[in-house]
């Protein structure tokens, strides 16, 4: 009986409280996120200032150096935290080893980043990147609309996966200059907008921005498309 309610306990435990992803101690508050409050301390902050469009740490409060020179079509982008340490391991477990449930907590994260730059009031659906087949077919699930989903549905907005396509498979651009990237993605995503659409405040979500030329790609097709305005909301900048 004792041993009956143990696992009952356990079972009750495993439910209703929530681990810490890196360090598995228990988060009692579910709302809390994927980390306890000690893991989260310790993860890569975007502090201080940052470029308005594209959220690279800056000296000064004005726009990158990058994005004065071109601007991307997006309005902003938001990040769930600095590209880094154990950062970036939960996202590439998430993306690469086949730990999909971390999109809830990876969702509720990009959630409270979004709520913070005041987004879920503007937008009106969340997108995300579109998936290469490929990819798709590898990994058995798409890292960007199932985080896209769980924002979706931290925010209680509608999750549009429809609206953007790829148009072909997009080169490796690991090696290339930041301006080939601006330039080669520029044929490689299409959108097309319900009439209920035309003109709306749209969420754009990924997992990582580096250069913003996957970002700019989407936001550029969905504006050309008949979208009124596009921001961007990403797990973490790559600094
Ligand atoms: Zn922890
Ligand atoms: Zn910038």
């Amino acid at each position: 009986m004792g041993q009956g309610l143990s696992a009952w306990g356990r079972l009750l435990s495993a439910l209703f409280h929530s681990r810490c992803q890196l360090c598995r101690a228990r988060v009692d508050d579910a709302l809390q996120g994927p980390l306890c409050a000690a893991c989260e301390a310790e993860l890569p902050a975007l502090a201080g200032a940052l470029c308005p469009r594209c959220s690279l740490p800056l000296k000064l409060g004005q726009a990158c150096r990058d994005c004065r020179r071109l601007a991307p079509s997006f309005g902003a982008a938001v990040a769930g935290a600095a590209y880094g340490g154990a950062w970036r391991s939960l996202i590439k477990a998430y993306k690469f080893q086949g730990h999909r449930s971390l999109r809830r907590a990876l969702g509720r994260r990009l959630a409270v980043a979004s709520r913070a730059a005041g987004w879920p009031l503007q937008a009106q659906a969340v997108v995300p990147v579109p998936c290469g087949r490929a990819r798709l077919a590898l990994r058995g699930y798409d890292p960007a609309l199932d985080l896209a989903r769980s924002l979706a549905q931290d925010l209680g907005l509608p999750c549009q996966p429809g609206l953007l396509a790829r148009r072909r498979a997009g080169r490796r651009q690991g090696r290339l200059s930041r301006k080939a990237r601006l330039a080669a993605p520029a044929l490689a995503f299409s959108a097309s907008l319900p009439p209920a659409l035309c003109g709306a405040r749209l969420l754009l979500v990924d997992d990582i921005l580096t250069t913003g030329a996957t970002a700019d790609a989407c936001s550029r097709a969905l504006l050309e498309a008949g979208a009124g305005s596009v921001q961007v909301a990403v797990l973490a900048r790559s600094l």
